[in-house]
């Protein structure tokens, strides 16, 4: 597919990134980051404990404030979030021929590039859930210009280290942009990440996130939260926002009721994708439709924004949903 891969060899070579990391309990730095990483502050239950290693990559997660247990990482690849990071499983497959590509994402992935080497050349981009590639996303990767630093709670080739977007084990003001694509349903307190990945941005730093809104419980047990436009703005209130809008509309909306419905009726996982598919033409309904209507609707939402310090006020938020277009 012609992505590039870096690899925590890569991260090894460069210098900087030792003094980047630190300890997610103490925010201290990290010894031995490649072989056995512990904290160096002797007071700190990593320095004696140390993190664990996956497939060569560090899992800097403090155990005792995530929901992702030490045990899990005993196993190849880690958590039980583990998954069909390529794309070719029979579900995957049949998921894209009903529900199609994400719409907007390549596009949006386009701006934030040229916006991001608008302040630096040569930017460095955190990537928040990125085992798998994320729809839309390879320009990111494909582009020799750009830094990309891939994490997510399991490990993958497209990963350098396993985190807990709670506590990124990062400095502050360490990235020129985070990418997010469908993980802040996953996380227990969506706010929390959303503070961290500000913390982690430079002052000029960009965000895009990518959330579902109406859309049903996927990953088990580790599915939260959901967002409406309104919602997902607030979230990120301490961003300017440069584009908001919905991924997909009602029509993919309409898909998900479908094959939740045929599932909760006892189809299984198979059958109820094999249910959905004679259904597929709903989704291109998605283009035809007024902005504000669709986004009520919508199956997720994204927002690209761009850091400040001053968070937008609850007065302004009616005015936002009104605004739309
Ligand atoms: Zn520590």
């Amino acid at each position: 597919m012609g992505v590039k891969l870096q690899s925590v060899d890569e991260l090894a070579i460069s210098p900087n990134w030792k003094e980047r990391m630190r300890c997610p309990r103490c925010s201290s730095p990290i010894s031995d980051i490649h072989a056995k990483p512990s904290c160096v502050n002797y007071r700190c239950d990593y320095s004696t404990d140390g993190f664990p290693m996956v497939d060569g990559q560090p899992v800097l997660i403090d155990f005792e404030e995530s929901v992702f247990d030490r045990t899990m990482y005993r196993r190849q690849h880690g958590s039980a979030l583990n998954r069909d990071t390529t794309g070719r499983s029979l579900g995957s497959r049949l998921h894209r021929l009903t529900f199609g590509d994400n719409p907007v994402a390549a596009d949006n992935c386009q701006k934030f590039i040229e916006m991001l080497k608008q302040h630096n050349p040569h930017p460095v981009v955190l990537i928040v859930g990125g085992a798998t590639i994320g729809a839309g996303s390879h320009e990111l990767y494909n582009d020799p210009d750009i830094e990309v630093v891939g994490s997510d709670v399991f490990s993958s080739d497209n990963t350098v280290l396993v985190a807990d977007a709670h506590r990124l084990p990062f400095h502050d003001a360490t990235f020129d942009g985070v990418w997010i694509q469908a993980v802040l349903e996953h996380v227990l307190e969506p706010a929390t990440v959303a503070t961290e990945i500000h913390r982690v941005l430079k002052s000029h730093g960009l965000v895009y996130a990518e959330t579902p809104f109406m859309q049903q419980v996927h990953e088990r047990a580790y599915d939260f939260s959901r967002f409406t436009r309104s919602g997902h703005r607030w979230l990120f209130r301490k961003f300017d926002e440069i584009e908001a809008g919905a991924v997909t509309g009602p029509g993919v909306a309409l898909l998900w009721s479908i094959r939740y419905f045929s599932r909760a009726l006892g189809a299984g996982d198979k059958f109820s994708r094999l249910a959905t598919l004679p259904f597929f033409w709903l989704r291109y309904f998605d283009r035809f439709g007024k902005s504000r209507a669709r986004a009520d609707a919508a199956g997720g939402v994204y927002f690209m924004g761009r850091r400040t310090e001053r968070a937008i006020r609850p007065g302004s938020m009616p005015l936002y949903y009104e605004g739309q277009r």
